[in-house]
């Protein structure tokens, strides 16, 4: 690492939640709130929202900073897959970005490290920045094998992925045990983990592409904590669910840098 942090990204994930009016009061209330964040130096701002949200706030945010994406994809480019969803119909409704191997993908939906690694490859072929979550389970870090997991899954998930495509690609790290549980993980572990994956990039595709992979960290982030985690060196941004739902509260995040003068 040269020391010099990049801006910060702040990707709110919208889950299941949220109505095409509803979204739209959301980013009514949020625009003035987010004003003053809106220079060189302030994070860059993505919101993950349901498919149906997509194209109606791509149209509101249109001249603002705000990036709009998905949260899961189909790995084919078309075809019979009833109730799935393709890259390319994302990217036609403005998206882009997408998340994938959410933990909430991988254990409700059993989605597998080999279906993620199709997915991040489409995605990268229909022209979407993917965000690649990755992340260990309570029974894994008590067990003390919370590098092997993330070694793991990042092998997997990123197979045969080019150096030059990784440069592209953001990795979330998130502690399944933290998410949507009110307890995050303290900063000091994020770091240790983030650092972990920093590593694995640099060991498989050079330190070049691991200086500029921007890598996040995900799970019960608020206002009152966002701070410390963007203060680690290792730390590049934040993945933020229930806390992205609420216009105050996300811009309190998307806002840290002021809060910290408050
Ligand atoms: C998430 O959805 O990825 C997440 C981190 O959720 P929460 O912030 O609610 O823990």
């Amino acid at each position: 690492m040269t020391g010099l942090k990049k801006a910060a990204t702040i990707v709110g994930n919208w889950k299941m939640y949220k109505s095409i009016e509803e979204s739209l009061d959301f980013i009514k209330e949020f625009l003035p709130l987010i004003q003053n964040a809106i220079t060189a130096n302030s994070p860059k701002i993505y919101l993950a929202t349901p498919f149906t949200l997509i194209k109606p706030i791509s149209e509101v945010v249109k001249s603002t900073p705000i990036v709009i994406g998905a949260q899961n994809m189909n790995d084919a480019e078309e075809g019979a897959f009833t109730g799935e969803i393709a890259g390319k119909m994302l990217v036609d409704s403005g998206a882009k970005f997408v998340i994938l191997g959410h933990s909430e993908r991988r254990t409700i939906f059993q989605e597998t490290n080999a279906f993620i690694n199709r997915k991040v490859k489409r995605a990268l072929k229909d022209g979407l920045q993917p965000i690649l979550c990755v992340g260990e389970t309570f029974e894994d870090r008590e067990a003390d094998k919370t590098a092997a997991i993330l070694e793991e899954q990042l092998t997997s998930c990123l197979e045969s992925i080019k150096p030059e495509e990784m440069k592209t690609i953001m990795i979330a790290y998130e502690p399944v045990w933290a998410i949507g549980k009110g307890f995050a993980a303290t900063a000091e572990a994020a770091e240790e983990a983030i650092k972990i994956c920093r590593s694995f990039i640099e060991k498989t595709f050079g330190a070049p592409v691991a200086e500029v992979v921007s890598i996040v960290y995900g799970g019960s982030v608020k206002p009152e904590n966002c701070k410390q985690f963007l203060e680690q060196p290792n730390i590049d941004g934040l993945l933020v669910g229930g806390a992205s739902l609420s216009a105050e509260t996300f811009s309190k995040i998307i806002n840290y840098q002021e809060e910290l003068v408050r």
